[in-house]
Parts: structure tokens; C-alpha cells; sequence
């Protein structure tokens, strides 16, 4: 069942493949019984939007809104949505975070990140029943732009949310607890639902490594970041952080960090982790997507290691394996989406983590207006801030 919304708001809007985010006037038409209506507090920015934006991740549609972390307000709940979740209510505190079907034998088996239709769900920015959209652009004889990247679209200040994307946060879990900067709480949690979790699930939910373990990661942006800290919780024996630039490499020490590699300076990057670790580590873990870097990590695990791709790498590349060094070696290479992770129930034990001193995200967060959106979206981009997060006010 549907009802008629009628609500005017507004969304960065991207009109084409590669065209920029322009903020424009959005009606939000209608809403399911299974959609929730959030009013947006903050917005992480994620790499895959840069992605999403270029057209990349098929099968994406234009004009469309993006974002995929989003923090707001319940305003509204569908019937179907107040029966799934009874904390679903008005005033809720809500983090939004990918969507799924609920139909498939995954989806069925409570595993959200193994859904059958994970690529649909999420990059088809529209409605999985009926591949429709709420919102219209006000301005344009109501053209449909598509508002369900993720489940969400959390570029929009208003947005219809599919049931499933929706991650209720007690209020107990936000008392007493703001930035230094005096913003909300919320602003440190919003990359929670995609760039946060993905990079802490791959370690505590796929790896779990145990201290008897090593461990390297590459890219330390907010996913290979969430990733040193969650592993550092771990206790493992090395903890090595590789990256092109030097500052972020003094803040992965700052989080647990014992080796760091600057591969810009070191020509065989695999053979100083060897090194370092005595022969090859437990566990390599890719933050990048880039192809090479993806290759490199085979050759800096120890026997029986695992290689796992979290970042995300251009559509239609392949990757090279030695094959029988593979075998001989008993190695293993995993791909991790979203950290595999239930968010329902991940995302307030990294809140409580974050509470107790031993997650500290909001280290890696920056606020910006969303009036500066695209500043906040350069600095990305140049690796001056580790997670834009962008305030609707
Ligand atoms: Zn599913
Ligand atoms: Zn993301």
C-alpha cells in the first residue's frame, strides 16, 4: 500500500554520468507501507558515491540522488515498517545503512550482506518491488530522479527509506555524548552504515583475528582506518598500515598501528611486510580497489593467510593469482561486502565500542555545511580529510 506524500524538500542532484551534485528542490511524492520518512541530520560522503556519480556502478540510473550514510529523524512510519521494527517510531534517532530484500534464503537466514539482489538493492537507487522512486525534480515538469540509492539516499534532506536500511539507535546509546566541536553525536555515527562498519566488520565479523595473529591493511582512508582500530581491539601481535601519505600513516600509529609502510618510499612493498612479520601475515586486507594493490596482497601472506578485498575497484577488472603458489600455500582470497555485517545489531556494539574509549571515529570525521558540499567532496578527494560528513542545516 502507498499514500500520497506532497512533501517539498531538496536533494544534491546528479543530472548525468559525471555531472556534478546541485542542490535542487525535490517533491517526494509518495511513500510504501515499508518505507520510513527521515529527516536528514548528516551525511557521510563515501568513495562509492564518487562512483555512483561517474556512473560506475551499473545498474545506475540519471538524474539521481545519492548517499549512503546518512543520520536523521523519524518522521514518518509505514505500517509494515512499524510491525518489522516496534522501535520504529516518530523522533526515533535513526543511522541508515544498505538495503535488502528480506525475501531470499540469505535475507531469510538474517546473513543481509549475502542478499541475492545486494547490487539492485543498493545501486539501483530506485524501489525493488516496482522500480519506482518517490521524488520528483520540482523544477522540471516532475521528472522522477531517483532517491533509493541504498535504501536511502541520504543526499536528500528529506527521504522516503526503505525499512531495511534503517538502523534504530536508543536514545541511551546518545546521552550525555557530543563532539568537542559541539556538534551532535550523530555526526561521528553517520559513516556507521557503509564506510565505518565495513572496514570493523571485515576484522571482527569475517577475520577475527586472534593475538597470536598479523595483520596488514592498505589504504588507510575511514574503511582501512575503522579497520586498524577494530583489529587493534583484537590485541594482534603486528598491526602494519600502508599508505601513500605520510600524515595518515601518523594517525593509524595514533590508533594501534606498530609497523608503518610508505609504499611511495619502499619499492617491494610485499617483502617489507615479510619482513616485518617474519615470513608472511595472517591476514591482508585491500581498502584501495586498485587492481595492483589487490595482487600484492597474496604475496604478503604466510602460509595458510587470507587476502580479503573490502575496497571497491573499477567494474570489469580482473585480478591475477599464482595459482600453485596458491595451493601450495593453502592461502585463501575473500571478498567482504559492508563488513558482513547485520547492521541492526553491529552498529550499536560499534557505538558502544566508540562509547568505551575503544572505537574513536569521530577522530576521523570532519563537518561541513551542506553548503559546502563541494569542498567537503574535494577534500575528500585530496586525502585532507579522512570522512566528510556533511550537516543539513
Ligand atoms: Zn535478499
Ligand atoms: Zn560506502
Amino acid at each position: 500500500m502507498s499514500a500520497q506524500l506532497g512533501i517539498t524538500t531538496e536533494g544534491l542532484v546528479v543530472e548525468a554520468a559525471g555531472a556534478d551534485f546541485t542542490m535542487k528542490p525535490i517533491e517526494l511524492v509518495d511513500m510504501n507501507d515499508d518505507e520510513v520518512l527521515v529527516e536528514m541530520k548528516y551525511s557521510g560522503i563515501c568513495h562509492t558515491d564518487i562512483l555512483l556519480q561517474h556512473g560506475l556502478l551499473p545498474p545506475v540510473d540519471f538524474p539521481a540522488i545519492f548517499g549512503h550514510e546518512g543520520a536523521g529523524t523519524v518522521l514518518k512510519v509505514g505500517a509494515a515498517a512499524a510491525k518489522h521494527d516496534p522501535a520504529l517510531r516518530p523522533g526515533a534517532s535513526v543511522l541508515l545503512s544498505f538495503n535488502t530484500c528480506g525475501r531470499c534464503c540469505e535475507c531469510v537466514a538474517n546473513r543481509p550482506s549475502f542478499c541475492h539482489v545486494h547490487v539492485q538493492a543498493n545501486a539501483g537507487c530506485v524501489r525493488l518491488r516496482d522500480g519506482s522512486t518517490p521524488a520528483r525534480l520540482a523544477e522540471a515538469s516532475a521528472t522522477p530522479v531517483l532517491s533509493q540509492c541504498f535504501g536511502q539516499s541520504s543526499f536528500l534532506r528529506t527521504s522516503v527509506v526503505a525499512m531495511r536500511s534503517v538502523v534504530v539507535v536508543p536514545d541511551a546509546l546518545l546521552a550525555d555524548c557530543t563532539l568537542d566541536s559541539g556538534e551532535s553525536i550523530l555526526a561521528a555515527y553517520a559513516p556507521l552504515g557503509c564506510g565505518f562498519q565495513t572496514g570493523a566488520g571485515t576484522v571482527l565479523n569475517v577475520l577475527r583475528p586472534t593475538p597470536a595473529d598479523s595483520v596488514v591493511i592498505f589504504g588507510m582512508g575511514s574503511v582501512g582506518l575503522a579497520a586498524l582500530m577494530a583489529a587493534a581491539n583484537t590485541g594482534v601481535r603486528q598491526l602494519i598500515a600502508v599508505d601513500i601519505v605520510a600524515d595518515k600513516l601518523l594517525l593509524a600509529r595514533d590508533f594501534g598501528a606498530t609497523h608503518m609502510v610508505n609504499s611511495r618510499d619502499v619499492a617491494d612493498v610485499p617483502a617489507e611486510v615479510r619482513r616485518i612479520s617474519d615470513g608472511g601475515v595472517t591476514y591482508a586486507i585491500d581498502c584501495t580497489g586498485i587492481i595492483p594493490i589487490i595482487e600484492s596482497l597474496f604475496a604478503c601472506l604466510a602460509p595458510g593467510g587470507t587476502a580479503a578485498s573490502v575496497g571497491v575497484p573499477p567494474p570489469g577488472k580482473k585480478v591475477q593469482i599464482d595459482a600453485l603458489s596458491f595451493l601450495m600455500e593453502n592461502k585463501r582470497f575473500i571478498g567482504v561486502i559492508e563488513g558482513c555485517s547485520v547492521p541492526q545489531t553491529f552498529i550499536p556494539q560499534l557505538i558502544k565500542l566508540h562509547r568505551d574509549g575503544r572505537f574513536p571515529v569521530d577522530k576521523l570525521i570532519k563537518v561541513y555545511s551542506v553548503r559546502d558540499f563541494k569542498l567537503a567532496l574535494a577534500d575528500l578527494r585530496s586525502g585532507k580529510v579522512v570522512k566528510p560528513v556533511i550537516k543539513w542545516d
